[in-house]
């Protein structure tokens, strides 16, 4: 059995990055949730609403902030809560603007650690990778709602299991924003918190020994989950992304992990337009390096920007084809408590409908 959960407060998230030397409404919108939203009005599944920022008591608010704290900067998400008001109040921007770093930090010789500059401005590239993704006025209430799906979701799990394991064992949060490009202390690729360290802080906050599995199926790498469990054995990431392509530094085959970690990262580049057989066989592979681990708990980071035309990635992957991803993915990791957590997608016309056929294909998990 499968339930979804979203936030309301995720719709009010806008956001602008820099394209090409233009500022403009980046791709990640509103309309992507709002699409997926509709089609599930539509349909027969379990959608929850949870708005964190009305509904949490304060104890929960804190305990959302503790978990987030554990695979994020301290420093960072108070970067987060207070940047926009900071720079309103120093008449840096008015209050519909937004933040954009000038500068980012870079490998130096001096072997000196970085710190945060004292200078408000130069704080954003401190604490930013890219010039994607602007900090709005509700940014930090929206990337906190999301963070708090991936929350809950892997709570409910964690009950479930106790009680009654065969009536709920999937969770699809629809967070937004995203989180996997957010490695913990830095803002980049429409992601401000890794809602995946977040769902794998609160298992472990039950289960400190538990073995995890997180496979990455947005067609982008993710370089922020990989960073923050590099060197961890009991997380096992596996991804499967475009070659070459964003966040372009990272995701290569050879990049496996480090010290106890090694052999427990594992990267599957694919070229762009790769089809469908290319990218089930690489489907299939990690999976059975993901079943090896014998987790306790899945974690399924999954981006529609796979889909064949999106503006920016680009399998040869249509609608029905998800129907096989979802299936084969559950099917290899049947009656793993499973959290589906929404990265990317950007062909909004189709976004409603790709999700309901990877939903589709995930529950007929019988040949
Ligand atoms: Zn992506």
């Amino acid at each position: 059995m499968l339930a979804i959960l979203y936030d309301p407060d995720s719709l009010l998230h806008k956001t602008v990055e820099l394209l090409s030397s233009k500022l403009v409404p980046a791709f990640e919108s509103p309309e992507r949730l709002d699409a997926i939203l509709k089609a599930l009005h539509l349909s027969e599944y379990d959608l929850r609403s949870i708005q964190f920022s009305t509904t949490a008591d304060a104890p929960r608010k804190a305990r959302l902030l503790e978990l987030a704290s554990t695979n994020h900067n301290e420093g960072y998400i108070q970067h987060l809560q207070t940047v926009h008001d900071d720079w309103v109040k120093a008449g840096l921007i008015e209050r519909e603007g937004h933040v954009l770093a000038e500068c980012f930090t870079y490998p130096a010789s001096t072997g000196k650690p970085l710190r945060p500059p004292k200078d408000l401005y130069a704080r954003a590239g401190y604490y930013s990778f890219d010039l994607s993704s602007g900090v709005m006025s509700e940014t930090y209430k929206a990337a906190l709602a999301s963070a708090n799906l991936a929350f809950e979701g892997a709570d409910m799990l964690l009950g479930v299991s106790e009680t009654n394991p065969s009536q709920l064992d999937t969770i699809f949060a629809l967070c937004r924003p995203p989180g996997h490009h957010c490695d913990g202390q830095r803002i980049g690729g429409y992601c401000y918190i890794n809602n995946a360290a977040v769902a794998v802080a609160t298992w472990r906050s039950k289960f400190p020994d538990a073995r995890i599995a997180i496979l990455d199926i947005d067609f982008h790498h993710g370089n922020g989950t990989q960073e923050i469990f590099y060197s961890d054995p009991k997380v096992m990431y596996v991804s499967i992304h475009g070659e070459d392509e964003y966040p372009y530094y990272t995701g290569a085959e050879d990049e496996t992990g480090i010290e106890s970690g090694r052999g427990f990262n594992i990267n599957y580049p694919l070229k762009v337009g790769s089809s469908l057989d290319e990218y089930l066989e690489k489907l299939r592979s990690g999976l059975k390096h993901l079943s090896q681990h014998k987790p306790d708990f899945l974690i399924v980071s999954l981006g529609f920007d796979t889909f064949h035309g999106d503006p920016l990635g680009s399998f040869q992957i249509h609608t029905e084809d998800y129907g096989p991803i979802g299936r084969i993915t559950r099917q290899t990791l049947l009656g793993i408590p499973a959290l589906i957590l929404l990265e990317g997608g950007y062909v909004i016309q189709h976004l409603g409908d790709n999700v309901l056929s990877f939903l589709k294909g995930w529950n007929h998990t019988t040949p």
